[in-house]
């Protein structure tokens, strides 16, 4: 019988093939005494179990390595810094000398206490950073407790599609090594490193099939469609012929797309629309390449100082960024200026004492900078001297008014005077740009577009504070919506400011990777768009076929409504139409 589970679709795609069920052994990890004479033995073995687990991820590095590109094996290099990192050993050292427990036991103390940490991280995903502390525990702990952890080999697993627990991302890079077909696991979310990976290289995925392994047996026939997340074992004929003809018609529109790659993104009646991407990581611009050879509209620099768990010196910072620029080759890249606090935040802070009440509204972004200027100021250091070898824009998160902008650009000349009195080369003209993320800055674009570069309006902040809805919080989902006629107001104020002032306005919250958006924001007047890599070319399909005389009158229209419900249908309508058009 034909069972349908679903689950997270990850990584989009259709896989057809025979089900491999991967269960590994995972021993119960049980309290023990050692006495306070045993302890030193204790660490030894700790340590040794640190350096077996380092061995083994260096270990599949170099079996995959010759045909897994450097940016790929990057995954596997997090976990081998996270067991490098101190966190995780002098926490565990420190357990085993003050409970006089057993390693595995004090190791996992120590991995609740960070899985907490993040846990209570507001950004979705810095919380699925937890997933890696898990992968790295589990490691460690199979390495403590003599338990194999090996994949199967190849002959098993080609064409194949693994239902797991839950995969690493070495066991990830290891199974696309034996070329399966793809994968489902019960647990992982759509943030985790292995579900970032999947959609990486391209191997259909699902996670969250809770059960999927007690339902689904091996050599069981299955269908996996990775943009539904959903998926189907013993299908019958007429299910098989819809998912292979499925599968044909998405190899087409991939190859479709494909060919828009580096093809400039243009209305058809010749407005040149600017495409750029959204980056986390100097490592992410691979992925974007692969799509397009284009600039970054919005590097988040943030992972970095999550990384560090700290402040990186401005050296870090400087060779970080220029990283990212030499590998945009001569592409512009705009470095976001850190915005931590609320979702996303470090060891510092939390050390510090108790959270704000309501840390969204709190010092968060460009106030704890400037609440803090010697922490801020290697930061402008670094990146007014990587501008001096390329393209590079700097850009502010959160400002709220003109006087606090006014501040920060006279820090950024006071860090001007000092690199000029130390000899040290930088961009004297460094463009500087403001996030429009907060409805106080989107009232204010007039008067910000005067003394800035450019503008570039964040959605996702934008809505929750026009709304007075955490982001997060899914309680008030429902309420989140950017269709929102005063979200779509504050938009339009920040689009027309930018274009009195003859600045750039470009968008890169979420809402300019969906394309549901992308002819309302074309009809409003939007030129740049900076998106999520892999949504680059449906977004550049749509500019490409749309007619921006057409759009605009009718977008004005439905901009009349004063009701979220209406302007999604009318938008919805338009779109279909549209889409119906460009398809015939
Ligand atoms: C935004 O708010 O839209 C944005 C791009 O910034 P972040 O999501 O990093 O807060
Ligand atoms: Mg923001």
């Amino acid at each position: 019988m034909s069972i349908l589970i679903n689950g997270i679709g990850v990584s989009s795609g259709i896989a057809i093939g025979e089900a491999y069920v991967y269960s590994r052994e995972q021993k119960e990890i049980s309290k023990y005494k050692v006495p306070a004479a045993q302890h030193k033995k204790e660490i030894r073995r700790f340590k040794k179990a640190l350096s077996n687990a380092s061995e083994q991820l260096h270990e599949i590095k170099n079996k995959i390595a010759a045909d897994t590109p450097a940016d790929i094996l990057a995954f596997i290099d997090t976990h081998l810094l996270m067991l490098e990192d101190p966190t995780f050993d002098e926490g565990t050292v420190s357990n085993i000398k003050a409970l006089s427990c057993n390693a595995e036991w004090a190791l996992n103390l120590q991995s609740k206490r960070l899985v907490k940490v993040f846990d209570e991280m507001d950004d979705p995903y810095l919380r699925t950073r937890k997933d890696d502390v898990l992968h790295v525990v589990r490691r460690i702990q199979n390495c403590l407790t003599d338990t194999p952890d090996h994949i199967p080999d190849a002959r098993q697993l080609k064409g194949r599609i693994i239902i797991a627990d839950d995969l690493t991302p070495a066991d990830t890079l290891m199974l696309q090594h034996q070329k399966i077909a793809g994968f489902v696991t019960e647990f992982g979310g759509p943030l985790s490193h292995t579900a970032i990976l999947s959609k990486n290289i391209g191997i259909p995925a699902i996670v969250g099939a809770h059960q999927a392994r007690q339902l689904i047996k091996t050599g069981e026939t299955l269908i996996i469609d990775g943009r539904q997340g959903m998926l189907i074992n013993s299908p019958d004929k007429r299910s098989l012929k819809h998912y292979r003809a499925l599968r044909k018609e998405e190899i087409a529109r991939k190859a479709l797309l494909h060919e828009l790659k580096n093809v400039p993104a243009v209305t058809r009646d010749g407005k040149a629309i600017t495409l750029y991407g959204n980056i986390n990581r100097p490592e992410d611009i691979r992925a974007l390449r692969k799509f397009d050879e284009t600039g970054v509209g919005l590097y988040r620099t943030e992972m970095l100082f999550i990384e560090k768990n700290g402040w990186p010196d401005e050296e870090t910072q400087f060779k970080t960024y220029k990283r990212a620029l030499f590998r945009l080759k001569d592409k512009p890249l705009t470095i976001r200026t850190i915005d931590l606090g609320a979702d996303k935040e470090i060891q510092d802070t939390i050390d510090q004492g108790p959270m704000a009440h309501n840390p969204a509204m709190g010092l968060r972004a460009i106030r704890r900078c400037m609440k803090e200027p010697e922490l801020f100021i290697p930061q402008l250091r670094a990146i007014l001297r990587v501008a001096a070898l390329g393209p590079v824009r700097m850009m502010i998160p959160m400002l709220t008014n003109v006087e606090e902008l006014q501040q920060v650009l006279n820090l950024i000349e006071k860090t001007k005077q000092q690199l000029r009195a130390q000899k040290i080369r930088f961009d004297e003209n460094l463009q500087v740009g403001a996030m429009i993320e907060v409805p106080a800055a989107a009232l204010s674009a007039d008067a910000f577009a005067k003394q800035l570069d450019f503008l570039s309006i964040g959605t996702n902040d934008l809505i929750q504070y026009t709304l007075a809805l955490d982001r997060i919080d899914d309680e008030v989902n429902y309420l989140y919506n950017p269709l929102n006629p005063a979200v779509l107001k504050l938009i339009q104020m920040t689009i027309d400011a930018g274009k009195h002032a003859h600045i750039p306005v470009s968008l890169c919250g979420e809402m300019a990777s969906n394309t549901q958006y992308t002819r309302l924001l074309l009809g409003m007047g939007l030129e740049y768009f900076s998106v999520q890599a892999n949504t680059l070319l449906e977004v550049k399909h749509i500019i490409n076929h749309s007619k921006l005389s057409r759009l605009r009158p009718q977008i004005k229209k439905i901009l009349d409504h004063h009701s979220t419900i209406e302007i999604e249908a009318k938008l919805n309508r338009l779109n279909q139409h549209e889409s119906d058009k460009t398809a015939n």
